[in-house]
């Protein structure tokens, strides 16, 4: 039964509890966990599967109980087909894409396929993938390293196209999700820093929303090693874990995955069983009942990570 979120009360996520390495974390009694609730949630997706493959169910579970999520992709942006770069073409055939706009139309029926499955809305800003963004970013490799430091002007520009959402218009109230940037990807790593200005803007006496950053997936589950290293390198930047029970929608997560048949075999292609691969990382983050979990932006600092 939805509720009127209007009349919703409550933390919006249950906290975990703090401190805990992922192997020490126990499984959470049931009374303690809650349907998460928040009056609007907002998820940046860097890229159109990112927040189905990371927190479908939290997505779906907030849809369950009347929050009207909302996912923003940000890198949605359309190339003219004639100026793809070899690498740009390399990934639309390891896709079974053809052209640039085939390609844009394929993902984007996708993406509705998807967001319809877990009761979200959708929006998408107009940025390129950083495969479509010139020279820049021309093999695996620089796309999960290092930002061009000329990038770093969207920071900016993503962050304030954001806050002027109508969805965040009420953003005291809102919640906003970034991904954490697990795995490095100069497209996350742009969304990470524009939650990260947000947060910082709330910080300095600016109303804005709450700030949390979600686990980035396959990343996580494929390189166990990129959480702590991540979670390292942004001490003071991010609160204690907070975890949320998906017990009841973990289902509708992987369905929602299925629904991007043109990434599956790329996004996947470590292992055999990928629908197995999802639960059990999610019964792992919540200790023996599926889950997934969130780090909390803290306000006021700018982040230490960026170039300069
Ligand atoms: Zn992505």
């Amino acid at each position: 039964m939805c509720r009127d979120p209007a009349r919703s009360s409550g933390p919006v996520l249950p906290k975990m509890i703090a401190g805990r390495s992922r192997r020490e974390e126990r499984p959470i009694p049931h009374a303690a966990r809650r349907t998460p609730q928040a009056p609007r949630a907002v998820f940046l997706a860097p890229h159109y599967d990112d927040v189905a493959l990371s927190c479908g169910g939290t997505v779906a579970a907030l849809a369950d109980a009347g929050a009207r999520p909302l996912i923003v992709t940000v890198f949605g942006g359309e190339p003219a087909g004639d100026e793809l770069t070899d690498f740009a073409r390399w990934q639309h055939q390891r896709w079974g894409t053809a052209a640039g706009s085939d390609t844009l139309a394929t993902r984007r029926a996708e993406d509705q396929a998807a967001a319809a499955i877990l009761g979200a809305g959708t929006r998408r800003l107009d940025h390129f993938d950083a495969i479509y963004r010139g020279d820049r970013y021309r093999s695996d490799e620089a796309l999960f390293g290092p930002l061009a430091a000329d990038e770093l002007p969207l920071v900016e520009r993503i962050a304030a196209e954001i806050l002027a959402l109508p969805e965040l218009a009420d953003a005291a109230d809102a919640t906003l999700y970034v991904p954490l940037a697990l795995g490095n990807h100069v497209d996350h790593q742009l969304a990470y820093a524009a939650g990260r200005r947000i947060a910082a803007q709330a910080g300095a006496g600016k109303i804005g929303p709450r700030v949390l950053a979600y686990e980035d997936f396959p990343y996580a589950a494929q390189h166990p090693a990129a959480l702590p290293e991540r979670l390292a390198a942004l001490a003071g930047e991010v609160g204690a874990a907070e975890i949320v029970g998906i017990g009841g929608t973990l289902e509708r997560r992987i369905a929602a995955i299925v629904a991007y048949r043109s990434q599956l075999a790329v996004i996947f292609r470590f292992t055999d069983d990928w629908p197995a691969t999802v639960a059990r990382a999610a019964r792992e983050v919540g200790g023996g009942e599926p889950a997934e979990r969130f780090w909390p932006l803290t306000t006021g600092a700018e982040s230490a990570i960026l170039p300069a």
